[in-house]
């Protein structure tokens, strides 16, 4: 039999704003444990929420960058449950009335493109972080009452391979639109994956089950497909799929149980008593859509019509925010678009990833690779001096005037000073001149190599060879 899968999936961001969703300390990672919390992240009797504007402006960007329908009227829930990472006893959310519905994204799989619908987006803040370990739970209540924004799709996503050009997209817009680092591996981007199969043809919808916690858009897709044939599996060997939360094992390479759905919690919300509903402004709404950041699409296009980059150069830049900055960075110091390109995605790619670093750890500055770029074209070095140039670059971080300068590479290009030094290697070669004029073509290896002994390597070969024959043949 041949199943249709059907994923959903529910992320959560941490916006990087400046304080909490409803209180004034700081939004942190990494901090010493509990020292960034205040009364009201600790859920202290008495204490009340204040709503920071930042955290909605943060979850407007998104909104727009997902052409979602806004509701301009704010209200929040209470959503209520008992457990360690949550002092107050409930957390902040929106429920019923989420900022932001039937969103759109467009995606591309294997050269088809899609359209992933989004369901809604609303604003909540984090609960503590809970650290296991054998014997014992520490708490860290630093992350309390940071902002996040959940964005859940409709069930509309059919592969891990759709999943991941969702989550990929999705990231980038989180950092375009400058609201978070989101950081899977440090948990500022989160997702939750829904899975069920259904028989093609089938309009109703198999059991699903959740898994949680994956820390990577990579163990999306490989858990997503790891658990597409265990439901296959199941389901031909005529058994049923049960309603249950898993997680994804990174060893194992499989998803395992952690609970099972049938004793859901009913977390009861009402209506948050101490947030009164409030109307935005819906210049303000408009004024951030006016403002937005240069988005993805927008910067492809850029760098295709002003700088007249190949389509997929431009599509490899902007996939990471940070080569693309480090690129938009670069060619403020060179008209030589098309070349800063090249050395980005060939030699400093391939540095990035035989040393295991990102572009932002690099000791070369974009300004630098763009005056060495310019030093090829300009032919004060040759494109193998260049590559030696790049290196040094990356090793001590100079300026490539000063490494040009330290090791002596600048070509000469200056065809009298060429001619010179022709003349000079002949008037001591009689010989060769001589085997030249028998048809020894071997003598102008000879006389070439004189040269660049003479001038430590730095004669313009192009100039020298063409210099070089004009004088043989005139003697
Ligand atoms: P919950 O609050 O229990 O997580 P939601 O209704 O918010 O449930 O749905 C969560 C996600 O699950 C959504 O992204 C939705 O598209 C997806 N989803 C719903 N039904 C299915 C299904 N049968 N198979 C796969 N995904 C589903
Ligand atoms: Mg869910």
């Amino acid at each position: 039999m041949n199943f249709e899968v059907i994923i959903g999936l529910e992320v959560h961001c941490e916006l990087t704003t400046q304080s909490k969703m409803f209180s004034a300390s700081p939004v942190t990672f990494g901090q010493a444990p509990n020292t960034k919390v205040n009364e009201v992240d600790l859920g202290m009797t008495g204490t009340m929420p204040v709503l920071n504007k930042t955290g909605v402006e943060y979850a407007v960007r998104v909104c727009h960058a997902l052409n979602m329908e806004i509701d301009e009227l704010l209200r929040f829930d209470r959503k209520n449950y008992y457990y360690s990472d949550l002092p107050k006893g409930f957390q902040i959310t929106q429920d019923r009335f989420p900022i932001g519905r039937n969103g759109t994204m467009e995606i591309e799989v294997d050269g088809k493109k899609k359209t992933i619908e989004i369901e809604r987006l609303h604003m909540e803040e984090d609960t503590a972080k809970q650290l296991h370990f054998d014997d014992h739970t520490l708490i860290d209540y630093n992350r309390s009452g940071i902002p996040l924004i959940e964005i859940v799709t409709k069930p509309n996503i059919r592969s891990g391979k759709e999943a991941a050009a969702y989550l990929e997209k999705l990231r980038s817009i989180f950092l375009y639109t400058k609201v978070s680092d989101a950081k899977m591996e440090e948990g500022s981007m989160r997702c939750d994956v829904n899975v069920s199969i259904r028989p093609f043809g089938s309009d109703k919808f198999g059991t699903r089950t959740e898994i949680k916690n994956l820390n990577s858009i990579s163990n999306v897709q490989k858990a997503i497909e790891f658990e597409v044939s265990r439901q296959e599996k199941i389901l031909l060997q005529g058994g049923k799929v049960l309603q249950e939360t898993r997680r994804y094992d990174e060893g194992l390479k499989e998803t395992v149980l952690m609970r099972s759905k049938g004793d859901a919690v009913d977390y009861k919300y009402y209506p948050e008593p101490n947030i009164l509903p409030i109307r935005l402004d819906h210049q303000w709404v408009l004024d951030i859509k006016e403002a937005l950041p240069e988005m993805p699409e927008e910067r492809i296009k850029r760098y295709v019509e002003k700088y007249q980059l190949p389509k997929n150069d431009a599509k490899i830049l902007v996939a990471t925010k940070e080569i693309s900055d480090y690129y938009d960075e670069a060619i403020r110091y060179t008209k030589e678009y098309k070349l800063v390109c090249n050395w980005l995605l060939g030699e400093t790619m391939a540095y990035l990833n035989k040393s295991n670093t990102t572009i932002e750890a690099i000791k070369m500055i974009p300004k630098c690779l763009a005056e060495m770029v310019n030093c090829v074209v300009d032919e004060t070095i040759s494109s193998k001096q260049a590559k030696k140039v790049f290196d040094l670059m990356m090793e001590t971080g100079k300026d490539p005037e000063t490494i040009i300068e330290e090791n002596h590479m600048k070509q000469i290009s200056s065809v009298d000073e060429i001619r010179k030094i022709v003349c000079d290697v002949l008037d001591k070669n009689p010989q060769s001149i001589e085997d030249y004029k028998n048809g020894k073509d071997r003598a102008v290896g000879f006389l070439v190599g004189q040269i660049m002994k003479v001038t430590g390597g730095q004669a313009n070969p192009g100039i020298t060879n063409k210099v070089l024959i004009e004088e043989l043949k005139s003697r």
